[in-house]
């Protein structure tokens, strides 16, 4: 077989059916031996408790392929413990991790013809997912689960460069406090559906979200971490004390890179919304963009715009984005473990 014929550089974002998925079933308290299927169809029964009570949580990571032609997955053993977390904090069963990182290879391998060329800016995006099928009325955990991993080429995030966007200080709340919001759970994106609806209309294009205690702190985006930089080019990530920020493998791989790699100064703590003024740049971090340059946040009217402009990403972020992606990519050292090689026959 040979590479599927798309536009590569012109797909965008939306759902591509590729042919193989991987799933496994969880039932009498234990999970199948599961296997790759070419079904993209989840049949349900109306009582699963997914449809109730949202048991539900998701991975998002990328295959690409590297310049000599390898296909490769970046820190998937951390999306494998973190939907670890995630599962044990909705009470639903853990896929071992060594068996998610088997799953996400073979699923990667049977569709190596959806995986973009390199050089082509698209990746092939993996989506783990696991929700409750079992039957539910009462309130309570199901007993059966669907472990499942699907695939979908996703085109560059950013054409002709990375503008800096404008983002707004949101009214709503994306995360209680010591609640959900440190897990990757379909539940904590529901709520925001509205808010970014909202936000869009108004013409921004993400909200920032503060701490739901005290809406002093700043805390994350609907979908992204927040890194900052310092007038003297230090990083500046913010910490929650409610522990409502979702853990980004970018975010922690971003610090990693500014301390280890660039060596710059790094401080990871609460920031308040009244200090954002004092920094040069600010990001927006994720597997999908790695890093979005934010130009201006709108606080209710006020404009806190930073130095580094509408026009380009600020130098420090660039650096950052260059390091990391060039990791990504294999033409910078990777620190140990990193990328993960995907064996295809
Ligand atoms: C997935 C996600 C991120 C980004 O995490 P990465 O592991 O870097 O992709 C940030 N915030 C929220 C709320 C998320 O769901």
């Amino acid at each position: 077989m040979a590479k599927k014929e798309l536009d590569w550089s012109n797909i965008g974002f939306s759902y591509i059916t590729t042919d193989y998925r991987y799933v496994s079933n969880f039932k009498d308290g234990k999970w199948d031996d599961g296997e790759i299927t070419t079904d993209s169809k989840v049949v349900l029964s109306e009582d699963s408790g997914v449809l109730h009570y949202a048991q539900e949580c998701f991975e998002g990571l990328k295959a690409y392929e590297t310049k000599d032609g390898k296909i490769v997955t970046f820190r998937p053993d951390l999306n494998a413990s973190r939907m670890k977390d995630s599962a044990a904090r909705l009470e639903m069963p853990q896929f071992p991790e060594e068996r998610f990182l088997k799953a996400v290879e073979e699923v990667v391998a049977a569709n190596k013809d959806w995986v973009p060329p390199y050089g082509s800016g698209a990746t092939l995006y993996i989506r783990p997912v696991m929700f409750a099928t079992g039957n539910v009325i009462g309130v309570k955990p199901a007993d059966e689960y669907q472990f499942r991993i699907f695939c979908t080429p996703v085109g560059p995030y950013f054409k002709g460069g990375a503008k800096p966007i404008v983002v707004k200080i949101s009214d709503f709340d994306r995360a209680a406090p010591h609640g959900t919001g440190n897990i990757k759970a379909g539940l904590n994106y529901a709520m925001s559906l509205h808010a970014i609806v909202t936000a869009h209309e108004e013409g921004f294009a993400e909200n920032v979200y503060l701490d739901a205690e005290s809406r002093t702190y700043i805390e994350e985006t609907g979908g992204a971490n927040i890194i900052f930089v310092t007038k003297d080019g230090g990083l500046v990530v913010p910490k929650s004390h409610t522990d409502s920020i979702l853990p980004s493998i970018t975010r922690r791989s971003i610090v990693t890179v500014a301390r280890d790699i660039l060596g710059l100064n790094v401080e990871e703590r609460p920031v308040k919304l009244s200090e954002v003024e004092n920094f040069t740049e600010m990001g927006l971090c994720g597997t999908a963009a790695v890093i979005s340059p934010v130009g201006k946040i709108n606080d209710h009217g006020k404009e806190i715009c930073f130095a580094s402009g509408m026009d380009e990403m600020g130098p420090v972020i660039k650096k950052l984005y260059d390091t990391l992606t060039g990791i990504q990519m294999g033409s910078v050292e990777a620190p140990e473990g990193w990328i993960h090689e995907i064996p295809v026959e």
